[in-house]
C-alpha cells in the first residue's frame, strides 16, 4: 500500500482492487512481476468483493465457469485454508432434468457429490420444508469463504494506491498511458479489473449489471449445516453466519454500476421466498445490504489479452462466482500478462 503520487512508469498496472485485481496481483507476484494496483475507493472490498455471500460453490451454471470454480476452490483449500470453511454445499432443484444436468456436470468435472432425497435436505435445513425439491445434490468439497480475510491476505504484499481513480487509458507507443487522480503512469500492460465498470475506460461495451440483496437473520442454523442453494424458479440460498443465518432471495434487478441501495424488491422477494419458512420469516433482520454482480451477455468471464490491443488484459465479468474463482482467475490472467509482456 502506498500514498502520494503514483510512479511515472511500471510494467503492469491493474485497475481495481477487488478479487479480480488482487488475485491477479498476487499471481503476478508469484511469477516475480510486481504490479501497481489503482483503486478508486478508500479501502478494499468497497464493492462486490467485500459484499458477497462467500459461498464456495463449484458447480456453477456452465462448464467453463464451473471448471474455474473447481480450480479456484482447490487453490483456496491449499493456499488459504484459514479463509475456507469446509462446510460442503447442497444444491436443490425443482425440475428433475435440471438436477440431472448438474449431476452430469459434476461427473464431467470430477466433482465428488452425493444425490440427496428431500428428507436428506430437510434434515439439514428443516425450516425449508416449503421448497419444491425434485432433486438435490450434496457436494462435500464445497465450502464457505471468509471474503474479508481472503481479500486482505491477497492484498497484504501488494502495492495498492487507494483513492486513485483511473480517468483515462490510451495507447502510448507499444504500451499504455494511464491518467489517474494522482498522476499519470506509463505501463507496458494494463489489466482492466474494474468490476461492474469494466470496459468504461477503453470504450468497450459495458457489462450487464444486476443488484442483489443479502440478509442476516437472527435465527440459529444447525451446527455444521452445509450451505443450501435452491436453483429452482424461486432461487434462494442460505448459510450459517455466526449465530445467525445469511439469506439471499436471489433477486436480480438490472442496474447501473455504483453504490446499490437496498430497495423494496429485496424485502418483497425475501418475504416471498421464506413464505413457508415461518421461523425464518419471523426472525429479526440484523443486517441487510445490496450489491452488484456484473456479467457479459453470454455470462462467460472476460479474461485474457484483448484481441485488438496487446497492451490490454481483461480480468472482468466475474458474475456471481468471483470469490470462488478468484485464485483461478488470478492465475489465468497473470499467465496472459506474462504473454503480453513478451
Ligand atoms: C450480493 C452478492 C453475492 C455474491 N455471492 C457470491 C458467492 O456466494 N460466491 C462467489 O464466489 N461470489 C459471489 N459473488 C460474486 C463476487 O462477489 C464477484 O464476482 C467478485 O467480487 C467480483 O470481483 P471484481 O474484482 O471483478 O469486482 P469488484 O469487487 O467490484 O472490484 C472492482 C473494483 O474496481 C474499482 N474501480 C472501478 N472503476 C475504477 C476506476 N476507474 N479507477 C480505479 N478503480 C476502479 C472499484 O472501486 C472496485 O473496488 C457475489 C456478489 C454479490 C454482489
Amino acid at each position: 500500500m502506498f500514498g502520494g503520487e503514483v510512479p511515472a512508469r511500471c510494467d503492469v498496472a491493474i485497475i481495481g482492487a477487488g478479487f479480480a485485481g488482487v488475485a491477479t496481483g498476487a499471481a503476478l507476484a508469484a511469477r516475480g512481476i510486481e504490479a501497481i494496483l489503482l483503486e478508486r475507493a478508500a479501502e478494499l472490498g468497497a464493492f462486490a468483493s467485500g459484499r458477497g455471500a462467500g459461498l464456495g460453490r463449484q458447480l456453477a451454471e456452465d462448464d467453463v465457469t464451473a471448471a474455474l470454480a473447481v480450480r479456484g476452490a482447490g487453490l483456496l483449500r491449499t493456499h488459504h485454508p484459514g479463509a475456507w470453511s469446509p462446510t460442503g454445499g447442497i444444491l436443490t432443484f425443482d425440475e428433475p432434468a435440471h438436477g440431472r444436468a448438474y449431476i452430469a456436470r459434476a461427473a464431467r468435472l470430477g466433482v465428488a457429490h452425493e444425490v440427496l432425497d428431500r428428507a436428506g435436505v430437510l434434515q439439514r435445513w428443516p425450516d425449508l420444508v416449503g421448497l419444491r425439491i425434485a432433486s438435490a445434490l450434496y457436494v462435500p468439497g464445497d465450502g464457505v469463504i471468509d471474503i474479508r480475510a481472503l481479500l486482505h491476505a491477497l492484498a497484504a504484499p501488494l502495492r495498492i494506491a487507494f483513492d486513485t481513480a483511473v480517468e483515462l487509458v490510451e495507447p502510448a507507443g507499444p504500451g499504455v498511458r494511464i491518467a489517474t487522480a494522482r498522476g499519470v503512469i506509463e505501463a507496458r500492460v494494463v489489466v482492466d479489473a474494474s468490476g461492474a465498470w469494466a470496459g468504461a475506460l477503453t470504450g468497450d461495451p459495458g457489462l450487464d449489471v444486476y443488484r442483489r440483496h443479502l440478509y442476516v437473520l437472527e435465527a440459529a442454523a444447525q451446527a455444521g449445516a452445509p450451505y443450501l442453494w435452491h436453483l429452482g424458479r424461486e432461487e434462494m440460498y442460505v448459510r450459517r453466519e455466526g449465530d445467525g443465518i445469511l439469506v439471499s432471495p436471489c433477486d436480480s434487478t438490472p442496474t447501473e454500476p455504483g453504490e446499490q441501495p437496498c430497495d423494496e424488491t429485496g424485502d418483497l422477494t425475501l418475504h416471498d421466498r421464506l413464505a413457508t419458512a415461518q421461523r425464518l420469516l419471523r426472525a429479526p433482520i440484523t443486517r441487510r445490504w445490496a450489491c452488484q454482480r456484473a456479467f457479459t451477455p453470454d455470462r462467460t468471464m472476460r479474461l485474457g489479452i484483448d484481441p485488438r490491443r496487446p497492451w490490454l488484459v481483461w480480468a472482468a465479468a466475474l458474475g456471481g462466482h468471483g470469490a470462488t474463482c478468484s485464485l483461478a482467475v488470478g492465475e489465468t490472467v497473470a499467465d496472459a500478462v506474462v504473454r503480453a509482456l513478451g
